[in-house]
């Protein structure tokens, strides 16, 4: 069969539909030779820091380091006794930052129409050696907020969202980092607001917080030769900076596209026999970082997809308690019923703020031909 390829993510349509303003910022940059630090830096803190509906940012390498570098600072480096509670569906990074932090990542089930944490899970999961909940704004959804802090303030715990897949989504209309101590992001290329390479950022309402974690990520340094505390090299470019600040002015209008692609999907795919579409909490506002759906048959159907040029994914294949790299953890693929039924029937499809309604629809037909 013969039809238009379609990819999971198309970065270079949104290259070609700003190449004006990127060419323009790289040229400033370069001009000004502000490779670590300087004026884009700068700024894009701030911008930054404002989209998130006003608070503090320090940026860093990558989101593992954001992670990483808040679990330090909040937490102290661990022995790896104490526990950090959070969800196996998830990118590895979520649970690499907390053993990489000296903690034990504790992992709770799933909700099985959301895929993000259950709640109802959190509470029988903290023990005395709890030192703080990580939940995974996974898909551009956020977790239930109001009720994870509800919990999180009785038990006294630090509460660190990973919201590499959500900027600019929203719980009771409030975004990431507006609820727990702070919120990481990430902005690898494929995010929804990515840079053309790695970059992170911890965005928190405590002004403290985000000065400790942005000296941590620059050696712990005060002056250029006076460190305050040991930290590590974790620094945002100034060119991904310049290139993140032009793509900050459109990340709302982007993350509006997806929910209107998002929308397209669901009118098409209702109905669809053997397909559920993605359930979205009414106190939440998704920004679409992917569409996944659940699916018959579902390694087949991806395989016919791609053969025929719809680059659809998995996201996540192997959840992180059923990985060799958390054997140690002892867990079985049962302990977590959820997770591990939810990964053999999730289906990403190919979702970007660029998307055409037609691209839509050809997805959507290839799918009900496949799927019949
Ligand atoms: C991408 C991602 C990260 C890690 O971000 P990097 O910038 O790749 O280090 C962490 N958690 C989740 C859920 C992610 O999707």
């Amino acid at each position: 069969m013969h039809t238009q390829k379609i990819p999971l993510v198309d970065l270079h349509a949104q290259y070609l539909a700003y190449q004006t303003e990127f060419d323009e910022a790289i040229s400033r940059c370069l001009a000004s030779t502000s490779f670590i630090g300087g004026p884009d830096h700068k700024a894009f803190t701030q911008e930054f820091a404002n989209f998130c509906g006003g608070g503090y940012v320090a940026l860093c390498g990558n989101g593992t380091d954001a992670l990483y570098l808040t679990l330090l600072e909040l937490l102290g480096k661990g022995d790896g006794t104490g526990e950090v509670i959070t969800v196996s569906h998830t990118f590895i990074a979520t649970a690499e930052a907390i053993s990489l932090a000296g903690y034990r990542p504790v992992f709770v089930d799933i909700d099985s129409e959301t895929y993000e944490m259950d709640i109802s899970q959190l509470e029988p999961a903290i023990t005395s050696k709890t030192k703080a909940i990580l939940p995974v704004h996974l898909y551009g959804q956020m977790v239930p907020m109001d009720q994870l802090m509800d919990i999180a303030h009785r038990h006294h715990l630090v509460v660190i969202e990973d919201a590499a897949q959500a900027h600019g989504a929203t719980w009771q209309g409030k975004g990431p980092g507006q609820w727990g101590d702070a919120a990481c992001f990430s902005f690898y290329p494929g995010k929804n607001l990515g840079a053309w390479g790695d970059g992170g950022a911890v965005f928190t309402r405590d002004p403290n917080l985000a000065s400790r974690i942005q000296m941590r990520a620059n050696h712990g340094r005060t002056e250029k030769y006076e460190h305050a505390f040991e930290g590590v090299n974790s620094r945002l470019d100034g060119l991904q900076a310049a290139i993140l600040r032009v793509k900050l002015r459109y990340l709302s209008q982007w993350n509006q596209a997806r929910r209107q692609i998002a929308q397209w999907y669901d009118e098409l795919l209702t109905g669809l026999p053997g397909v559920q579409i993605p359930v979205i909490a009414k106190e939440a506002e998704s920004v679409f970082h992917l569409y996944v759906i659940q699916i018959d048959r579902r390694d087949q159907v991806l395989e016919e997809l791609q053969k025929n040029g719809i680059g659809a994914g998995i996201h996540y294949p192997l959840p992180l308690h059923e990985q060799p790299a958390y054997a140690y953890l002892g867990l079985t693929p049962e302990a977590l019923p959820v997770t591990h039924r939810i990964a053999q029937r999730i289906l990403s499809l190919p979702i970007y703020p660029e998307m055409t309604n037609s691209q839509v629809q050809t997805v959507v037909e290839q799918l009900a031909e496949i799927s019949q």
